[in-house]
């Protein structure tokens, strides 16, 4: 099943016209501010959810923009897209529809750190975004600048807790009122373009920032700590300029991979896939830059820019006379420009065109676009809570590059459970959160929120700790499920399939296990496997199927009456048994953490005058970030593991003395004299 054929895009166009200047409502449940990609599935996951919703966006043709690399996935990122996938988002269906070049990152190691990854046609991108956007039900999308938030004062109960009640639309010329607002607009919040040493207001090349109003209504009316980073994009290349023959070929993956679970196939077939090319820096790379440094504002300003995608001024300083790659990707099937990754620069457009003709296969290539840099504001991640809600303020969800992050995967992931919480507190549903412990989703929000960001951050394999558990393979069934049943932002065919696929891998696993053969009987049934186990062993086929030589197909010719029903899951299995053993040996820590993360710290606690050992350190960092949990509290930096066990003892005793004084026993004195700390609690960390 392939995602249905995605709109014309003049078609969208007009049809969003037609809604914005018919705009009937004053009054959503949830508006989203920005259509980029944690926009779009904030505003789609929003409406799933049941809110009545309104997206609104600076340009609608930019909708679902690439505005870097026309790629999705890759390491860390392709485990986002996909738990993003089993979430009902997207951009997994949007990456298969517009793929043209599949392959899987990271096949040297283990399947649980592989990484899907496309390159895409930006316009069919773009195009099917556009479509599904149109086609949701209870959501709106109109074109318009948001001037800035409406906001009530704060309530004299709840000091310094406002609340946002809407937006206003550029030059006042429209308010309109919802219960939750998610805020989307990346990197246009005060933004400024580089090139060079010109300098000139703007989020993105061809688009105006973000108003000043809406940055200062943040930071002033709202008392958001902002910061500001830094990134850049490289030239864009006329393709008929470049001597491909002097590049190495990459071809894509023979079989293509699609990114969601319920594609079974992707849009491009095998042999229409499009080959990307590398070539590589030369000395004279190094010396244009050296030469330009002088010209170039961009790389002179302190700002953090992306440690994991940095610029070629960055690469040639850090690394003098290194060999640097360039990877040279197709933009589309159609596209005549190429997109030279590994070279985002912002030195004047003279010197970069005498840059890139000093990489081999570019020495009489054209530039189309040059490479410029942005520099832009962020609200610092520490003041959201696990729903991406800002803790402060009522009604107001931020998701998307204005966290600190960087990347599409990032963005839209952090979209989807923005807008999803956005929809329930409209609703009057109580907010849900995602556990490290269960995706990787869980990890990037767990760690904005706790942890904060001092750099862009982007999603890394490393990042998450159960990476054994947290697999691309199997993210429908840790989210698929629960997005039905508790969060309510996933399809009932989506659910079905997930369900199906469920039964069926427990049916497998267990007709697997019940496969119980004596060493030497498994030798006859599999006479090409080496099998070592000592003679009179039994093993299942479970057991066979860990081994690196034995596949599942294997095992099912030689018992097709009970496994050749599962041959559709081969890989699962194979992939599900040689991790079992050590999902098991990680099941007792991810059910320690899950216990942490339900011990929830009140956010009104005075951490100053708590009666615990805490240094005047660790009090103010608890003060800065309020951790939502206990758990979230080991991971704050600088939080020492005995302040932890001073919080976990204080806390665990109010809540006894809570629950007591609920039972209405009289024991009240005992509870007086009962000292927090002296209990001798250690957490395991
Ligand atoms: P965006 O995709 O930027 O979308 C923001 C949207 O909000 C836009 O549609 C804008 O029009 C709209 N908007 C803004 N303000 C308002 C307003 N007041 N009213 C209405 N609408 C508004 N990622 C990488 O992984 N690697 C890279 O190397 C990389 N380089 C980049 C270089 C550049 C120059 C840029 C601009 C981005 C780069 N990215 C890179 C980042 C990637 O594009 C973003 O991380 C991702 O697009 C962020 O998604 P988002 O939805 O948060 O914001």
């Amino acid at each position: 099943m392939l995602a249905k054929k995605p709109l014309p895009l003049q078609s969208f166009l007009v049809q969003v016209s037609r809604r914005a200047s018919q705009l009937a409502r004053q009054r959503y449940d949830v508006i989203v501010v920005g259509g980029g990609h944690a926009g779009t599935e904030a505003a789609a996951a929003a409406a799933r959810v049941g809110a009545e919703t309104l997206l609104v966006t600076q340009k609608i043709h930019t909708i679902g923009a690439l505005s870097c690399n026309p790629s999705l996935g890759g390491v860390g990122k392709g485990q986002l897209v996909r738990e993003v996938d089993a979430l009902d988002g997207l951009c997994g269906r949007a990456g298969d529809w517009a793929g043209i070049h599949f392959s899987i990152l990271n096949r040297r190691k283990g399947p649980a750190v592989w990484g899907p990854r496309a390159q895409l046609d930006r316009q069919r991108y773009r195009e099917f975004i556009q479509s599904e956007l149109l086609s949701t039900p209870r959501l709106t999308v109109v074109e318009g600048s948001v001037e800035d938030l409406l906001v009530t004062e704060p309530n004299p109960e709840e000091p310094g807790r406002h609340r946002v009640t809407g937006i206003r639309l550029a030059n006042g010329s429209q308010s309109i009122s919802a219960s939750s607002v998610v805020l989307t607009t990346g990197t246009f919040l005060s933004g400024s373009l580089f090139i060079g040493q010109t300098t000139s207001p703007g989020g993105r090349i061809g688009d105006a920032p973000s108003s000043a109003g809406l940055s200062q209504t943040l930071r002033e009316t709202l008392g958001l700590r902002i910061g500001r980073l830094r990134t850049g994009t490289p030239p864009r290349i006329v393709k008929d300029s470049v001597d491909l023959s002097l590049a190495d070929v990459m071809l894509p993956d023979s079989q293509p991979t699609p990114f969601s679970f319920l594609n079974t196939h992707t849009r491009c077939k095998p042999e229409e896939q499009l080959p990307c090319h590398l070539s590589y820096t030369t000395p004279g790379v190094d010396r244009v830059v050296r030469e330009s440094l002088h010209l170039n504002s961009h790389i002179q300003e302190d700002t953090k820019g992306p440690r994991y995608c940095p610029s070629i001024e960055s690469r040639v300083l850090r690394f003098p006379g290194r060999k640097h790659q360039v990877w040279l990707e197709p933009e589309g099937v159609t596209s005549d420009l190429l997109y030279p990754q590994g070279l985002s620069m912002t030195m004047p457009p003279d010197m970069q065109l005498r840059l890139i003709r000093e990489i081999p296969a570019m020495h009489r290539a054209e530039i189309h676009t040059p490479g410029y840099g942005v520099q832009y504001d962020f609200v610092c991640p520490t003041q959201l809570s696990p729903a991406l809600q800002v803790k402060r303020t009522q009604g107001l969800f931020l998701a998307g590059q204005i966290n600190g992050t960087t990347g599409y995967e990032e963005a839209a992931a952090q979209g989807l459970w923005a807008g999803v919480n956005a929809a329930r507190w409209a609703l009057s549903m109580p907010t849900v959160a995602l556990s490290r412990t269960e995706s990787y989703i869980g990890v990037l929000i767990d760690d904005l929120v706790s942890r904060g960001v001092t750099e862009p951050y982007r999603m890394f394999t490393s990042r998450a700790e159960f990476r054994a558990s947290l697999r691309p393979d199997n993210a429908d069934l840790r989210l698929s499920l629960k997005g039905f049943e508790e969060v309510g932002c996933v399809s009932s065919v989506r659910y079905q399939e997930a369900v199906r696929v469920r039964n069926s891998l427990q049916e497998a696993l267990a007709a697997l296990k019940a496969l119980a053969l004596s060493t030497s009987n498994w030798r006859k049934k599999l006479p090409n496997v080496h099998l070592s186990e000592a003679k009179n062993s039994t093993q299942t086929g479970l057991n066979l199927l860990q081994y690196t030589e034995v596949s599942f197909e294997m095992l099912a010719s030689a018992f097709p009456e009970c496994l050749s029903a599962y041959m559709e899951f081969s890989q699962r299995l194979k992939i599900e048994a040689v991790y079992r053993h050590h999902c098991n040996l990680q099941k007792k820590e991810i059910e320690r953490i899950q216990r942490e993360e339900n011990m929830s710290l009140p956010q009104d606690l005075d951490y100053f005058s708590l009666p615990v050992s805490l240094s005047q350190e660790v009090r103010e960092i608890l003060d800065r970030v309020r951790p939502s949990t206990l758990s979230a509290a080991t991971r704050l930096q600088g939080i020492t593991p005995a302040a932890i066990v001073h919080l976990f003892n204080y806390v665990n005793y109010s809540g006894q003395k809570e629950r007591r004084a609920h039972r209405n026993q009289p024991d009240q004195k005992e509870a007086r004299e009962e000292e927090p700390c002296s209990q001798n609690v250690s957490l395991p960390r």
